[in-house]
Formats: structure tokens, C-alpha cells, sequence
């Protein structure tokens, strides 16, 4: 029986084969520019990472991605990864969304500087309010 064929890649990380899909490529363009490529269709020589950070440090670390790459990294390139790898890493956390529920920006800061919401607070605010006598 004829199999649907799923294009793996490897990690240069783990070197654990996946579905090209959950994965990261990181190309270096004609250019010598390094960088993610979020589309897949970059050109230029690529390499793959899971969607781990561990990976992604390790890669850094054990200089994977250079080699892979056949090029040096600059400390900015490692940078931009090192950072792209950590944003990944607490996305792709299952169950640990409560750190995502802190980072909004509407809980902590709504509550804090409205005082229409706490009339007892305005008044005390705003002299004029308690001296007329409302
Ligand atoms: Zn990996």
C-alpha cells in the first residue's frame, strides 16, 4: 500500500527526525546573512531545529547550527537565535498558560489607573467632589 510521504528533517540539535512542519528552519542566505525562516522558502543553506529551547542552546552551544551552516555565527546571530528559541519554548508548553494570562497588559493596568471604577477612590481624588457637598 502506497504511504502518504511526510517530509522529515533532522535536527541538528537532537538529530530527532520530525515532520518538516514542526520544525524550525534557520537559513543562511547567499549573503552570509543568518537568520529563522518562518516562510520556508528562503533561499540559501539551511538547518533545522525542533521548536525546543533546549535544542536551540544546545545547537548554539555545540556551535551545531555553524557547522550545519558551514559558517560562523556573530554574537548578535546567536543573540536573535538564543531569543527565537526561548519564544518558542514557553509557547509550545502545554498547560503552562498562566504566565501568558500575567503578560496581559489589560489585567495589570485597567485596574490600577481608572478610578471611575471605585467611586469611594475618586472622590477622595478630586477635592471638589466632597466640597460640594454631593
Ligand atoms: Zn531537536
Amino acid at each position: 500500500m502506497p504511504q502518504r510521504h511526510i517530509p522529515q528533517r533532522t535536527c541538528v540539535a537532537c538529530r530527532s527526525q520530525r515532520p518538516k512542519r514542526d520544525m524550525v528552519r534557520v537559513v543562511r542566505a547567499p549573503d552570509g546573512a543568518v537568520g529563522v525562516d518562518t516562510t520556508g522558502k528562503k533561499s540559501g543553506r539551511g538547518a533545522y531545529l525542533c521548536l525546543q529551547a533546549d535544542c536551540w542552546q544546545t545547537a548554539l552551544k555545540r556551535h551545531a547550527l555553524e557547522r550545519a551552516l558551514k559558517t560562523e555565527l556573530s554574537s548578535a546571530d546567536r543573540e536573535a537565535l538564543a531569543a527565537f528559541g526561548d519564544l518558542h519554548a514557553t509557547g509550545t508548553v502545554a498547560g503552562d498558560r498562566q504566565e501568558g494570562e500575567h503578560l496581559c497588559p489589560d489585567h495589570s493596568a485597567g485596574a490600577a489607573a481608572d478610578p471611575a471604577r471605585d467611586p469611594l477612590a475618586a472622590a477622595v481624588a478630586d477635592p471638589t467632589t466632597t466640597a460640594g457637598g454631593r
